[in-house]
Order: C-alpha cells, then structure tokens, then sequence
C-alpha cells in the first residue's frame, strides 16, 4: 500500500459551517460543501486543480443576491461558472463557486424588428448550442461559434471574450456583446452598454477607466498588441481603439466590452444582450493540401484576401490521428487530392458563405487559382456538398479532443495555445516554435485558426514530473517569439492561471498598474474571482496543479484488466510503452480514470447517447465529469479523510462515490462519445466490486444477479412460473415483493413461462464439425431473458436464419440442460459488481464459442447487452485468447445479416410492411455502432421507411428502471425524446432489440415495441 500524506494543497479549508448554514437558509438552490462536491467544482479544462469552499447552484437571482452579501460580510471571495470548459483555470478557486448553468439558461427577450439588427437578451447560463437553436427558425444566429459550442454558456464565453472559427468574418464575444446587466459586488445591478447612455454606476465606473486611459494613450500604442486576437487583461482599449476589428461599426464606446474577458474579477453578470447574425444560406469548403507545413502557414496571408469566412488548420499529426480513427477516416480522407498520397503535411480548410450559391463556386475557383498562382496547382478539394463539410468540420473541431486521447502522464499540455501572431509571420513563427519544442525534448501538434494568426498547440509534458519546468522553459521562448512577431501571448482562451503573470510582460508596469485600479474600483476587497487578470499566481506554481509531483494513487487490485492504460509515452513520437508498463499502483484503474481531461463534452443534449443521468438532473454530479473527477479524487486519497473513510485498499467504496454512480446507467455512452474514451459503465463495475466487498451486497442484487441461475429452476417446476407471475396481477404482492426488496410495485416484472426456448424449440446441430459441412452456417447465443421470458424472439432469429439456408448451431452445454444451466454471458454479475461468478459463466460460454469462432464462424446474438459482454467486458477478465477469438466474431443478428447482405449471402423477399417503422437503438448497439446495420436491413423491407429515433437511453438500463429509488428517474429518461417519439406516431411500428427498452415503451407509451429478428421473419415472403 502506498502511504497517502494528504497534500496541503488538498486540504484547503470549506465554508465554515455557521456561515454555510446561513447561506442555506437565505437561498432556495443547493448549498454544497462536502469533499466530494467541491471536488467537483475545483477543476475546469486546464491543468489546474483549487478545491472551492463551498458550491451554490442558484435558483433564483435572490439567490445570487444573498451569496453577494455573504461574501462582502465575510470576505469570502466568489466565483462565478458556466459550463467549466475553461484551458487556463479561470474557473478554479478557493471561493464560492457559483453554477448559473443548471438554472439560468433563459431567454428573455428576442427582438426581430429589424431583421439585420436582430438581438437577444439571455441568462448567462445559456448554452452557445440551445440559442442557435432557438434562433435557427428565424435564419438567424449567434456566430461566435466556439469549438464547446454544445457546452459552452453565454456568460463563460463573455467571461472569457471567447473566439469562434469563423472570427475572420464576425469577430469574438468582444464584437458581438452589446449589453450586460450585471451586479457589482456590492449586489447593485448596473447596466453596461453604450457609454454615451450610461447613468448610474457604470458611467461612473466608466468615466473612472476612460480617465486612466486618457493618461495611458502612449503607453497603450506601444504595448497593445495589434491584432484582432488578443484577449489579455481588461479592454482598456475601448477608449482608445487598437484593434484591427473595432469592437463597434461606428467606433463608439460600449461599456459592455470593458467586462467581456474579466474572467469573473469585475461584475457577476445578470444578463446580457447579443448582436445576431443573418445565417448564411450557402456555404462552400475549399480544402487547400500542402506537402509542407511553412507553406501552409505561409499561405494564410494570400488566402485571407479572397474574403473566406473561416481559414482553418488541421496537420499532419491530427491528419493521421483521424485517420487512424475509424470514425473519422472516410471523412478526412474526403479532404485530401489523393487518400493514398502519404506527402500532404497540412491541410487548410477554407470556407465561404454567402446568401447567393453561384459566386460562392467562383470563389471556389478563384482559391484553386491564387494556389496555382503560389506555385500549387491541383492543391484544392473542392467541397461545395454541405454534408461533406458538415463532416469535415467535425473532425477539426474534435481536433483537441483527438490529442488528448494519448495516453499515459505525458499529455499536450495547453499554456501557449493561443499566441496570435500577424499573418505574415505565422510561417516563420510556427517554425521556431516548433523548433522551441524540439530543443526541449517534445513536439507540438498544430491546428485550427490560421485565419486570425492563432495556432493552437500543445506541447506534451508530464506535469508530474520535469513539465513544469519545461513549462516555464518554453513559455518563455515562446514570449520572445511573440514580441519579436508584435502578436498578442494571450489570443483566445483566456489568462487564468496560466497567463495571468504574463499580463504584465505583454502591456508593461503602467497599464498593468491600471489593471489593478480597474479592479480596485470595481471590486476594492477583491471579493471576485481573485487571482484572475490583477495579482495572479506564477503559472508554474505547483500548489495549484491537478497532478502535482505529490499526487500518489492508492494501490488497488483492480478486478479487470485495465493494462492498456498502464503506459507512459514518448512526447515525440507519441509511441506508448507496452501494455501494464505504466507504473501505476491501481494496475492501470487510476490512468484510465485520469484520461478525464474536464473538456466538458460529456455536458451534451443534443443526438447520441452520453450521458443520460445529466440530461435529467443537470448536475455536476450526474455527469461522466463529474463521476470521473470524484474517481480520481478518491483513488488519489483526497476526499477520504472524512467519517466515510473507506479500509486503505478499498478507496472507492464510500458514499460519495455511491452518490454519483447511483445514477449511472452503465449505457457505455462515454466509451463511443467521450473523445477520450473514459468508460465509466466498466469504472462502475470496480467501484461496485469495491463498494459491495465493503458493505455487502443486497438481497435485490442478488435477485438479480443470480437471475441466470434460477430461472432454468422456475421454469422447470410446474405451476411454478404461473405463481410467480402472480405479483404482475395482485398489487399487494407487488408492494410486500417492494418492500423486501426495493423493486418497485409501480412496474411489471417480465412474465415467467413454463414453454421457453430450451424446450420448445428444436435446436440442430450442437458440434463445430457437424456444421463445418455447411457453407453457410452460424452460431446462435440465447440470452437469458430471451430464452426465458420472450422465446418468440430467439425463435423468430432461427426460422429467419434457417429459411435464408443458414445451418444454425444453438449454444448449449454439452451435458443434459437439467443438470447444467444454459450459458449466461454474466451480464447480471457483472451489474452487481460480482465479477468472480460472472468469470465463471463467462468463461464457461467463451471456452464453447472460441472453437466455432476460431473456424471463422459468426456468433450472433440478440440482446444487446449480453451479445456485447462478449465484444467487451469478456476481452478485460483474464480469459486469454479464446476471449480474443470470441470477441473478434459476436455479433448482433442484424449486424452479421447486414454483412451477409452486403456480400450477397443474404438475399431475403421481403412482403411490404403495413406501418412504418420507428426504430430506437438500445444503448450498447448505438455504442458499438451497431444500429445503422439494423436500418439497413429494415430498409430491405417495401414501404418500411424506417426511421431512427434520435433518443439517449431509454432509462430502463437493466434493472435501473425497476428499482424503487430509481424508477422515477428512468421515466424521465424516457420522457426526454423516446416516448414522446413515438406517440407521435400512433402507426409506427416500433423496433427495439433491448428487452428493458420494450420493457419501458411498453410501460411509458403503451404501445408494444418489437425485436427486429421478429419483423424481419414476419416480413418474410
Ligand atoms: C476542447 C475545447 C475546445 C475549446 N475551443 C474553444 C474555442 O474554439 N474558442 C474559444 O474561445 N474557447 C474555446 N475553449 C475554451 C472554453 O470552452 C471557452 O472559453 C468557453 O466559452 C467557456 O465557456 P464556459 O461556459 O465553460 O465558461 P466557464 O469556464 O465556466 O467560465 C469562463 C469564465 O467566465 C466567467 N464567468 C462565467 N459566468 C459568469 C457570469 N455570470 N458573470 C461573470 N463571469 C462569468 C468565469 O468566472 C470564468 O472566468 C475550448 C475549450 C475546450 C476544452
Ligand atoms: S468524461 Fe470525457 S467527455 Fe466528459 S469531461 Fe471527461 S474527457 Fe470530457
Ligand atoms: S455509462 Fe452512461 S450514464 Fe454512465 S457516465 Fe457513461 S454515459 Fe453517463
């Protein structure tokens, strides 16, 4: 066991409880100051980690008036926070963190009057994503259309005067704020706008900045930097414009821009008001290819000239990394002159828009002519397809997240990520950059804004080790560069923490000094984010870091095989070291766990999946983040020092860990969506193993997890099955089984039946060679819940395969069924955390199947979640190659007739169906993106149309949905879009491959879901 010393920087006092017991009975929201929360709330994007005193998510603006008194009559600082996706650690703080994300996300008003001059006034915790879409309908939007756009809220991205892709054409928050209403910290609200109509406290307020910059004119020509890019500091600059974008088309004063990047430190704002933009009708992409990186960079400066809306860069390195993903690999290649040329080093992605279409595909041409003109004829992909670019947009924008998949401590470390530098130097510059990187032993990946001269890049560091020296080292390389260029050290992300010091190496001793009076007139006991833009800490101070040199990880004997994580890197080459060689004490748990960089882009609402518990609850807490931040602070000892204490090699059994797994779902949402992978439904299988180990499991974990084992026993003895389903129909029965066992009596259980598969139907072939006489053969997996309690669905996938000439081997034991149970994948173990016995049927079922598999025969499936315990989980416990073999060959029904199809083995007549069809993908399929097959196969059948439901989890999830405590919880789920989906289509027929999914349709919308192996041999001529 390694010995945890807590760390001081871990210790960091909470509120004291006498005030936050005052605080709790002034406000309506939640009051948080356990470890666990405020642990929560002490990380956002960047490397940095402060544990807060205590969180307040507001409910009311009363709410945020009491914090505001509280904070002036006790001098604790506050710190106002969107969605947390700051890089600089602008966000993190020992203050009151306040979350206006969860309930302060309106609009208040929206003025069309003039079409061109549209506005809107909204609530600082509206997310970028939800007013687009609000505003689409109208042809309008907001255009700062940063890379969070789905989890970046309007109040973060004036806080940080954030930047979009398409800057070139509309500016940054600074050109597109036209008001904020916003308390001071005294708690008077103050109305921010145009300076020649301001009254009140914000002409005084900014009657007091225009007098400073009156006096400071020569000194803000000297310093401020020029370019467009350049978010450092206060906006001085609003009186003495600098910019080579004003921030007002008639170059009048608005005293909004002077608190847009104030990062928290001026005002708390209440309100603010937006310029729109008319949405351009048409849009087309030129891909620019280059065989060598300068040139691209040498090339923005021409290309800018053409009028493009947005000139974006994407390297080499994220070139390869894309198309190393099977995700994106078709896509990028759609960017590239010749997918099978190795030459192209960078690629540029230009875009134009404009209402009309044909100038734009002359604009096309005239791109394809200045590359000509520069020496690179034939250089351009020619993108006029919105679908295409739609595609191509997306990998840009996952660019960061793709980097920060590596794994292992090193990781691209962001502190000089957004240097602007003017155009034409941006080749020279990004050169000796590099060569900064070389020199010390790394490398950088380059991508996204050339247009604007704001290249990010990220160096790999281990910040447990020698990075923060590198850190400074190369900062300060870079800062010379940037002087050298006239660009601006601070151009997009903000200063935080990690260019705060940097402030006053930009403007000099006299405007920083200013800096320090705006601050002190605004807020004079520094009650406001403190630390941010005036008086900041070095960047490389230690005490504030996430992973600290003093950061240990507590030995655990995890019970799956995480080794893939154990691995270090090289920060050049990017190659990892072997598998389990990492020198983690948690045999690879802590690392994958430490994969969570706080992107914030599991914070999602829009299709997909991840993560469904947060759709509901919008808490922190509910939120892959959020559960992977509570992780790691608990396998790093540092929220285990309360009464909860956890034995020392157990430290994620306690209840703070309880609390944020309670509602996940185990979707696998995050394995598929996460862009760094974090799979929290495998981490919830270790937590339950530890968690249960120390408490004991229930009697319902055992109901359910014993499942497998006795349902052969019920349904063999006669009567049995008939009295069992007794609870379905006498309620009291339902409610004394509730009070037992916490299933809830509000929810049928699934119906017991005396006639189920194993001995109903007639099942062939039961050896490899039998069926290695047939070309076509199978080998089908029946599930427990299929061949127990709907046995028409695994008949239904046998006839269809039989009739299609298809010999079917049924997975059984060798031995008579009465003395030995069917195969179970273990799915059910695994759900409470008994990972021994689900070993046990697991490899059990795997040692059968890998004989079939290794013949190169298909192992088919029909219930999701069992079918991927074979693809998944199965390859993480121990069961050596035959896993392997396995895994390579388990496929759902219609993933395997899908490809069949494709290969013309499977050429079903389908009859035309009499309903559309109204298709929702179970959790696990959409994972493994296995639901496009089942569209493809339904679409086989005349008049079909089958449509997918865009739904997250169905909120069933296993035995979630039949918990007492949960069952609520489930419904919303599937109030979210799936139920709602489908009653608005009386006459679809619905097709759901999960058994709880039917479950839950059935339930919520009353309407009878069917397994696609039924519609496919229903429809069967
Ligand atoms: C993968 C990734 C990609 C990114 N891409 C971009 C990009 O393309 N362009 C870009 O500019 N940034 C980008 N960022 C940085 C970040 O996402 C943006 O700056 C975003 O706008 C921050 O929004 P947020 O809601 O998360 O703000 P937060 O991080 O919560 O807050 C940001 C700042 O605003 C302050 N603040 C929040 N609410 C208020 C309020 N009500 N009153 C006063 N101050 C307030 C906070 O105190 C903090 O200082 C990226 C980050 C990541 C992780
Ligand atoms: S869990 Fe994944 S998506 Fe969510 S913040 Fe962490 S890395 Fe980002
Ligand atoms: S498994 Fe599902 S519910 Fe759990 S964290 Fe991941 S997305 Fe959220």
């Amino acid at each position: 066991m390694t010995k945890i010393a807590p760390d001081p920087s871990f210790t960091v006092s909470s509120l004291p409880p006498e005030i936050s017991t005052k605080l709790q009975q002034h406000v309506e929201g939640e009051v948080l100051v356990d470890g666990a929360s405020r642990g929560r709330y002490a990380t956002d994007a960047s490397i940095y980690q402060q544990f807060p005193v205590a969180v307040l998510v507001p409910k009311s603006s009363q709410d945020i008036e009491a914090a505001l008194e509280l904070a002036n009559e006790s001098g604790i600082p506050l710190l106002p926070r969107g969605g947390g996706t700051s890089q600089c650690g602008q966000t993190t703080g020992a203050a009151l963190v306040i979350d206006n994300s969860k309930h302060f996300r309106k609009i208040l008003s929206l003025d069309l009057t003039d079409s061109d001059h549209a506005t809107v006034e909204v609530e600082p915790g509206m997310v970028l994503d939800h007013l687009n879409a609000h505003l689409k309908p109208h042809g309008l939007w907001y255009p700062v259309d940063v890379s969070t756009a789905a989890q970046a809220t309007i109040g973060g991205m004036a806080g940080n005067n954030s930047c979009g892709s398409r800057s070139i054409a509309y500016g940054n928050m600074v050109h597109n704020v036209l008001g904020i209403n916003a308390w001071l910290v005294d708690g008077e609200l103050a109305s921010f706008g145009a300076y020649s109509e301001s009254t009140g406290r914000a002409k005084v307020l900014g009657d007091f900045v225009k007098h400073l910059v009156d006096d400071l004119k020569p000194e803000i020509e000297a310093h401020w930097p020029k370019v467009m890019r350049r978010v450092a500091g206060y906006n001085l600059d609003v009186f003495h414009p600098q910019s080579e974008l004003p921030y007002t088309l008639d170059n009048s004063v608005n005293l909004a821009h002077l608190l847009v990047g104030s990062e928290g430190t001026l005002a708390y704002f209440k309100s603010l008001t937006l310029k729109l933009a008319r949405l351009p009708k048409h849009k087309v992409l030129g891909v620019v290819n280059f065989a060598s990186f300068y040139q691209a960079m040498d090339s923005a400066q021409h290309i800018v000239k053409l009028g493009p809306t947005a000139v974006e860069l994407v390297d080499r390195t994220m070139i390869d990394l894309s198309r190393n993903n099977p995700a994106f690999r078709k896509t990028i290649e759609t960017a590239l002159v010749d997918a099978n040329i190795k030459t192209v080093d960078a690629i540029l992605l230009v875009e134009f828009s404009s209402d009309e279409h044909a100038p734009l595909l002359q604009k096309l041409q005239d791109l394809g002519a200045l590359m000509s003109d520069l020496g690179l004829p034939g250089s351009v992909v020619m993108m006029p397809d919105p679908e295409m670019q739609k595609n191509l947009w997306e990998v840009r924008k996952a660019g960061l997240n793709i980097m920060m998949s590596l794994k292992g401590d090193g990781k691209p470390v962001s502190f000089i990520e957004d240097c602007a530098v003017p155009l034409e130097h941006l080749a020279d510059y990004t050169q000796a950059l590099s060569e900064v990187f070389s020199k010390h032993g790394t490398r950088g990946t380059w991508y996204a804004h050339a247009s604007v001269g704001t290249l990010h890049v990220r160096p790999i560091l281990d910040m447990r080790r020698d990075g923060a020296l590198k850190m400074r080292a190369i900062a300060e390389e870079a800062a010379e560069l940037v002087r050298k260029y006239k660009g601006a050290f601070s151009g997009e992300h903000g200063d935080g923490l990690c260019r705060g010091e940097w402030i006053s190496w930009q403007f000099g001793p006299k405007i920083t000094e200013a800096l320090a009076k705006i601050k002190t007139q605004f807020d004079p006991k520094g009650l406001l984010n403190p630390g941010k833009i005036v008086n900041p800490p070095k960047m490389d101070d230690s005490a504030y870091f996430r992973y600290p040199p003093s950061y240990q990880v507590i030995t655990v004997q995890a019970k799956l095989d995480w080794s893939a994580w154990n691995v270090q890197n090289n920060p050049v080459t990017e190659a990892v070291t072997a598998a389990g060689s990492g020198g983690d004490p948690a045999q690879g748990l802590a690392k994958a766990i430490e994969m969570c960089n706080n992107n914030g882009h599991c914070r999602k609402f829009d299709a997909d999946v991840m993560c469904p518990s947060y759709r509901i609850t919008r808490n922190e807490r509910d939120l892959t983040r959020g559960r992977a931040n509570t992780l790691r602070l608990a396998i790093s000892g540092q929220i285990n020092h309360s009464s909860d204490a956890p034995p020392a090699h157990l430290p994620l059994a306690t209840q703070a860990v309880k609390e944020v797994m309670d509602l996940c779902v185990s979707c696998k949402g995050c394995k598929r969506e996460c862009p760094t992978g974090v799979d929290m439904a495998k981490m919830k299988i270790e937590y339950l193993v530890q968690y249960k180990e120390r408490f004991g499991h229930t009697l319902r974990d055992r109901l359910v997890a014993h499942l497998p084992n006795y349902a052969p026993i019920i349904a063999r003895i006669p009567g049995l099955p008939a009295l069992m389903n007794l609870r379905n129909h006498i309620p009291i029965l339902a409610k004394i089984q509730e009070w037992f066992t916490g299933i809830s009596a509000k929810r049928s259980l699934p119906v017991w039946k005396s006639k189920h598969f194993w001995n109903q139907a007639s099942l062939p072939f039961t050896n490899p060679e039998a069926l290695a006489k047939h070309e076509k053969r199978v080998v089908l997996f029946a599930d427990t819940f299929n061949a127990y309690f709907e046995n028409e669905n695994l008949q239904a996938a046998l006839t269809l395969l039989q009739k299609s000439g298809y010999a079917v081997h049924v997975a059984q034991p060798a031995k008579n069924q009465d003395e030995q149970q069917p195969f179970c994948c273990g799915r059910t173990y695994l759900a409470s955390g008994m990972v021994n016995e689900a070993k046990t049927r697991l490899s059990a079922l795997v040692n059968h199947l890998a004989p079939y598999a290794k013949e190169g025969i298909a192992i088919v499936g029909l219930e999701p979640s069992c079918l991927f315990t074979l693809r998944d989980e199965a390859l993480t416990m121990g069961l050596g190659e035959a896993a392997q073999v396995v895994s390579k060959h388990a496929q759902l029904l219609e993933e395997f007739l899908a490809s069949e199809h494709k290969s013309n083995r499977f050429v079903p007549r389908f009859k035309a169906s009499a309903q559309p069809i109204l298709v929702h993908g179970h959790c696990h399929q959409k994972a493994f993106a296995a639901v496009s097959p089942a569209l493809e196969l339904l679409k086989l059948i005349p008049n079909a149309n089958p449509q997918l439901i865009e739904s997250s989890c169905c909120g069933m999830a296993g035995s979630f949905g039949y918990e007492v405590e949960h069952i609520e919880t489930s419904k919303q789920m599937a109030e979210l879009s799936l139920l709602p989906r489908i009653r608005k289509e009386p006459n679809a027929m619905v097709v759901a491959d999960g058994t709880s999914c039917r479950h839950q349709i059935a339930d919520g919308a009353s309407r009878e879901a069917v397994h696609i192996a039924k519609v496919l041999e229903q429809h069967l001529n």
